[in-house]
């Protein structure tokens, strides 16, 4: 019944706050995400932080960044990255602004929870060959038995060569797995709670089962696996000591669903962050503040080491950046903001006792933003300050962009973090922006395109460039 509204229909549309869906405000917006996820799908067939950094840097040099020179004082429009050990990357585009007003940074991580191998990894059991893992980062280890998996990383030679493995994901390929128990003899460990159920130390991976052919050797399917490798590789046992290799999902990133509004696929979290931050940085051509775009490493596992964010890299490279222009970077830092840029957990209606529906993020209503994470009572967190807040809401609606607030899940159901605490360390006034994800952490993650394509828009606008076009 259309008629005239009511002075409470009114007062409803002016003071009420209501979250909304995005598919019933917009419903067109589907179909421009569709396109932007095309792209968005290619990216995330990377599955590691060293495949992404290779997979990106192409595409910067292509949009006009060179490797950023020490010393040089640059000018509006400029790009340029640095490459932080082929693990993270730093990428900037540098504004018309002097540097002083202070930079628009984002933030995304670009590893994810995996089975690293150990330094020594191949053994031979009951005439089956195997690498021994140790998982990276916070899985369900459920989740990794008896699903298709691929090998990816890089073995460092004495000689300062490297060799790179990617085998298991494209058609042809011999994949690997991890074994699971049948459930005939699974009595006991079906009675075990989930935690106690499966082992670290049973995530081997199996690589082999057909011995090599002399009947004078011991381990013969060791042999036969470990000569395979040399062969195809030309490394020995010994060079694992100095590898980075691990077992990620085999599958490649699939639409989802019958109307393909979602992504299925590993390594959402924090892809999906990464993607959306590359294409708002790339579009930016000629931004007021400078736009300082970073792919971290090991935010998975608290963000330690050198390519993480607790490192000096990124402190140091401002530095670096701000020297010729005179600027100190604790004065340029004080006057930053910065969008830390990762996944939130969407409402699961599987899950619904978790959550807390008016302060949890929803598939398809946009970007999340997150004023705290953290855990008990807001541990280990950055907290946007109000005013933070408000200039999200400012940049955001002054967009046009919806979306929306979430909290992690109910106050004591658990918590998380993000690499916002270790960013706002530098003194930086820092949030959490990112994309509701459905079983996050697991090897199939799935997320809405629609918010994939506002966080970009969302990323775009905050960076002053809210017609970039990737
Ligand atoms: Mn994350
Ligand atoms: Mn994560």
């Amino acid at each position: 019944m259309a008629g005239k509204k009511s002075k409470g229909e009114k007062l409803q549309e002016e003071i009420m706050y209501r979250p909304k869906a995005v598919g019933e405000t917009d419903h067109g917006l589907l179909s421009k995400s569709l396109d932007f996820a095309e792209g968005y799908k290619d990216f995330l067939g990377n599955k590691t932080e060293r495949e992404i950094v290779d997979y990106t840097i192409p595409i910067l040099k292509k949009n006009g960044y060179a490797e950023f020179a020490l010393g040089k004082k640059y000018a509006p429009g400029d790009k340029f990255y640095v490459n932080n050990r082929g693990k993270a990357l730093i990428m900037v585009t540098v504004g018309s602004k002097p540097v002083s007003d202070g930079l628009r940074v984002g933030v995304s991580h670009i590893d994810s929870p995996r089975l690293d191998f150990k330094p020594n990894p191949l053994f031979e059991s009951f005439d089956l060959g195997y690498f021994k893992t140790h998982y990276y980062g916070g899985i369900k280890k459920y989740q990794w038995f008896a699903i298709p998996l691929s090998i990816r990383g890089v073995v460092a030679l004495k000689d300062g060569g490297s060799v790179t493995v990617r085998i298991g994901d494209r058609p042809g390929e011999p994949t690997f797995c991890v074994t699971d128990l049948l459930p005939h003899l699974a009595m006991n460990q079906m009675k075990k709670p989930v935690s106690e159920a499966f082992e670290g130390e049973q995530l081997n991976l199996l690589v082999g089962s057909w011995p090599y052919d002399d009947e004078k050797v011991q381990s013969k399917v060791k042999l036969n696996v470990m000569s395979l490798l040399s062969e195809k590789y030309g490394i020995v046992e010994e060079d694992f000591l100095s590898a980075e290799l691990c077992a990620v999902p085999a599958f490649m990133p699939s639409d989802l669903g019958f109307d393909r509004s979602m992504v299925a696929g590993y390594g959402q979290d924090d892809s999906v962050c990464a993607y959306a931050n590359l294409m708002a940085e790339i579009g930016c051509k000629n931004p007021s503040y400078t736009t300082v775009t970073v792919f971290a490493d090991k935010e998975e596992t608290g963000s330690d080491g050198p390519t993480g964010m607790r490192s000096a890299f990124f402190r140091d490279f401002l530095k670096d950046f701000l020297q010729p222009y005179g600027a100190e970077a604790r004065h340029v830092l004080r006057n930053s903001i910065c969008f830390s840029c990762d996944v939130n957990a969407a409402i699961d209606p599987a899950f619904p006792e978790v959550f807390e529906p008016s302060n949890c993020s929803h598939m398809n209503r946009g970007p999340v933003v997150s004023k705290y994470t953290g855990s008990r009572g807001k541990y280990s967190t950055n907290d946007a300050s109000a005013e933070t807040m408000a200039f999200v809401r400012s940049i955001l609606d002054g967009a046009g962009i919806p979306w929306q607030v979430g909290e992690l899940g109910k106050v004591d159901a658990g918590g998380g973090g993000t690499v916002a605490a270790e960013i706002s360390v530098h003194n930086m006034d820092t949030v959490d922006v990112g994309v509701p994800v459905l079983s996050m952490h697991s090897p199939y993650e799935v997320v809405s395109k629609v918010d994939l394509y506002l966080l970009y828009r969302a990323l775009a606008a905050f960076y002053g460039c809210p017609e970039a076009k990737p």
